[in-house]
């Protein structure tokens, strides 16, 4: 029993059903693609990770590899020489467009094709295998395990992927590429086509979400600052021409791609991704647009957010014998929103007596539980009663209701005194 795998879950359910958007298939290889296919895999801070529907199956990068090699770039150049050579506003142009600054040739941003292909030649090496080498070692960091190439869809990028040329080719011809334009085409094709999972995806997203270290590795990727230009690029270009949209309505970092991935990150948060082929007409994956717009509300994880009390919340975790009786004690203070009640959830399991046993969940410091989070606590506490166990809840408000329709397995009260005697008392 996990709540948050079961907000995800839900999520999934009530979303598998959606069945707009096109596979992409101007890259002949994508276009087998298996519309059904839809999976959500959340990884946090912590490095505990959560997953509902196709979490392992894999795909390639395509678009979602741009925030990576360009926090790579980053890394190699600095972020001056990397400005100088790509920009980052907005372009307002298709991911694909011949759009170039005027002047000087410099593509608008790293997250469109043209900025993509001249942040690819911006990473340091002496020769084009150990360019791809480096992308592909610091991909594989980013996820925390050995990525390869899907050779089938490289082959068929690299045949057909003459506007990627064209633009590599006109970026040369204006001064903004120095490298060669074949090579660097086909570079890119390549770290367009590394294979990674939805649960991969995640990892890579909660690293970027974590200042650049890998939560789950506890590897430092890049450098702190490099992440954090790199979510930046991402919150105001990562999603097409919806960028905009998607800032409005979801509010987090973002990057899409057209082989059916999303990632999503929350900063100091959590790294979030989606894998669903079908795309709508800015070419994001509609299922997981969709997704992300319910989790972000339903847990209050727009950036723009008001914030909350950012002191710690769960203030509280321990096992004390009261009256002769074992009991676990949860404190936590301010807002609950997405983070806090993941601590929430892990502080009850690691305090939980062996079976029947006692727990209070002291919430009488708490301001706000925001309606994600106080579902999933309403189900903690139902698993508990569920496995026998006596369960008290202390608060000012009635923060933690039954669902409609279902009896309340524990036990309110004003006081942590008054749950305590109660629990001690059975
Ligand atoms: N390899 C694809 C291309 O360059 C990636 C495009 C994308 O995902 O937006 O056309």
């Amino acid at each position: 029993m996990d709540p948050v795998t079961d907000s995800l879950d839900e999520v999934h359910r009530r979303l598998s059903g959606l069945r707009d958007g096109a596979v992409a298939d101007y890259i002949p290889e994508l276009a087998g693609a298996d519309p059904d296919d839809f999976g959500i895999a959340l990884v946090s801070m912590a490095g505990h990770s959560y997953r509902a529907g196709t979490t392992d199956k894999p795909f390639t990068l395509q678009s979602v590899s741009k925030p990576f090699v360009y926090a790579l770039a980053l890394s190699d150049l600095g972020v001056d020489e990397v400005l100088r050579r790509v920009g980052v506003e907005p372009s307002g142009d298709a991911f694909n467009a011949i759009s170039l600054e005027s002047g000087t040739g410099r593509p608008a941003n790293p997250m469109i094709n043209a900025g993509a292909i001249a942040t690819t030649a911006l990473v340091r090496a002496g020769s084009a295998e150990e360019r791809f080498r480096r992308i592909l070692d610091r991909l594989s960091a980013f996820a925390g395990r050995t990525l390869d190439v899907d050779e089938a869809v490289h082959a068929s990028e690299a045949a057909t992927g003459d506007r990627n040329r064209a633009l590599a080719y006109l970026m040369r011809s204006a001064g903004s590429l120095r490298a060669d334009p074949e090579e660097t085409a086909d570079t890119y094709f390549r770290q367009c086509a590394v294979r990674v999972t939805a649960a991969d995806l995640a990892v890579m997203a909660a690293t970027l979400a974590d200042g650049g270290r890998n939560p789950v590795t506890g590897v430092q990727v890049v450098a702190e600052p490099d992440a954090v230009r790199t979510l930046a690029v991402m919150a105001t270009c990562g999603m097409y021409d919806a960028a905009g949209r998607w800032m409005l309505d979801v509010g987090l970092p973002a990057k899409s791609g057209v082989s059916g991935g999303l990632i999503a990150a929350g900063p100091a948060r959590f790294g979030v991704a989606v894998y669903s082929p079908p795309l709508d007409a800015s070419g994001n994956p509609v299922r997981g647009v969709a997704a992300l717009g319910v989790l972000s509300e339903r847990f209050g994880l727009h950036i723009m957010h008001r914030p909350g009390l950012r002191a710690a919340t769960v203030t509280g975790a321990e096992r004390l014998a009261y009256d002769g009786r074992d009991i676990g004690l949860v404190t936590a203070q301010g807002v609950l929103e997405f983070t806090e009640f993941e601590a929430l959830v892990h502080a009850v399991r690691e305090v939980t007596p062996t079976v029947p046993g006692r727990v209070v969940l002291d919430l009488t410091a708490v301001t706000e539980v925001l309606p994600g989070p106080a579902a999933g606590m309403a189900a903690v506490l139902d698993d508990l009663a569920e496995r026998g166990h006596r369960a008290a809840v202390a608060a000012q408000e009635p923060f933690v209701r039954a669902d409609a329709g279902r009896p309340r397995t524990w036990e309110v009260f004003r006081t942590r005194q008054e749950a305590l005697a109660w629990c001690a008392s059975g």
